[in-house]
């Protein structure tokens, strides 16, 4: 917590979000083990005691969705979540994780079971533990609500195993895992708010954009975590891109010479393409309480890469963005004006730090140009924009 503050000191409103913020959060942190409390709670109360304890962002804004959806999205958090903890659990055997990922679904139909050794946490170890009274709390949810969660989690499951044991090479495999992992999630979710009836129902047919929403998130936190997941061993960087600029993965960390720069920016710029869509896809959505919930996330991601941008220590450690700024930005995104606001901030920022000499440069800020909106001030990016296109053309006429 101190270091919190003395992160933010510099940043009043920062601080008072941070406050307001740990306020909230320690009046819903239920202390007790998970094994514990899975035999003194019900089912549902479970379900939430334990989704304060495996997700730290998701939990507050879960809570604040309106009431035909808060469980429902409740349990399609813990359902992927016990998905993700068996793809994510390397000292498991593959052949046991693969049977798990590809039958997940089918256990909700079975009130009784749950796997004990299996999670690559303790905490998501006693939610598979446990998994009894997440099934239990599953079969009361509206039909059609547990229909659309088994569909993802059976499609996930089959996208997750065809990557259980290759890496991933090409953009396209790149956008398919994130696809699987992460896109069917935005689109899962979609048809819920749908379903509910607080979201007419294009929202939820329209899946270009819900997987778009899904891919930004994704390929943030894998640009993010290149030091994290290098040290536990795992690779999601796609080989097509960093094979451009080095022989091997671990070698970008070593580089002098600018290109593991280059190679960062590049996967941003890659991520950044999807910022349009996301900003189009919020601007469709109705409800308050599902607006905020479906935009945190995405606020938090455009700071994030405005965070990662040009910056090599992603290469050694794991950069987050302050938590006074993450507070902050929680309590700012209510409304599409504001989410477009703050998309504009870090657009910009991103902007003034693309080097002059990186090889997308044009690219990112064509991107970025879609994120500004168009009748602010700032032209800067559309001057930009054009000077470098004239660049390229005279580059490619010589
Ligand atoms: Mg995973």
């Amino acid at each position: 917590m101190i270091f919190m503050l003395l992160e933010s000191w510099r940043y009043p409103e920062e601080l008072k979000s941070l406050y307001l913020l740990k306020k909230r959060q320690e009046r819903s942190k239920e202390k007790r083990p998970i094994n514990e409390l899975a035999k003194e709670l019900d089912d549902i109360s479970f379900c939430y005691a334990v989704l304060d304890r495996v997700s730290r962002s998701f939990a507050a804004v879960i809570r604040q969705l309106p009431e035909e959806l808060r469980d429902s999205v409740c349990l399609f958090y813990l359902v992927l979540r016990g998905l993700d903890s068996i793809e994510d659990d390397t000292k498991t055997a593959i052949e046991v994780r693969a049977e798990l990922l590809r039958t997940f679904h089918l256990k909700h139909n079975d009130p009784n079971w749950s796997v004990s050794g299996i999670g690559d946490s303790n905490d998501y170890r006693l939610l598979l533990e446990n998994y009894q009274l997440v099934i239990s709390a599953f079969q009361k949810l509206p039909l059609d609500h547990q229909k659309i969660i088994l569909s993802t989690c059976d499609q996930m499951g089959a996208g997750m195993c065809k990557y259980l044991d290759r890496e991933v090479n090409q953009i396209d495999e790149y956008d398919e895992y994130c696809g699987y992992v992460a896109g069917l999630v935005g689109i899962g979710l979609s048809q819920l708010f749908s379903s509910s009836g607080l979201e007419n129902s294009a929202v939820g047919r329209n899946e270009e954009l819900s997987n778009s929403m899904g891919l930004f998130l994704q390929k943030t936190n894998i640009i993010r975590d290149y030091h994290e997941d290098l040290l536990a061993e795992r690779t999601f960087w796609p080989r097509e891109i960093w094979g451009q600029y080095s022989s091997t993965l671990s070698e970008l960390k070593g580089l002098k010479d600018g290109r593991s720069t280059q190679c960062l920016n590049h996967l941003i710029t890659d991520a950044l393409q999807h910022g349009g869509d996301c900003l189009t896809y919020l601007k469709s959505i109705k409800n308050p309480m599902v607006f905020r919930f479906c935009a945190i996330p995405q606020v938090m991601a455009i700071a994030t890469l405005a965070e990662v941008f040009s910056n090599d220590e992603v290469f050694r450690k794991n950069v987050k963005i302050r938590k006074g700024l993450a507070a902050k930005l929680i309590f700012q995104a209510n409304t599409y004006q504001e989410v477009q606001k703050i998309f504009e901030k870090f657009s910009i920022d991103i902007f003034k730090k693309i080097p002059k000499n990186d090889p997308n440069s044009y690219l990112t800020a064509s991107y970025l140009r879609r994120l500004v909106n168009k009748q602010s001030k700032i032209k800067e990016i559309d001057l930009f924009s054009k000077e470098r296109s004239m660049l390229e053309k005279h580059a490619m006429a010589s």
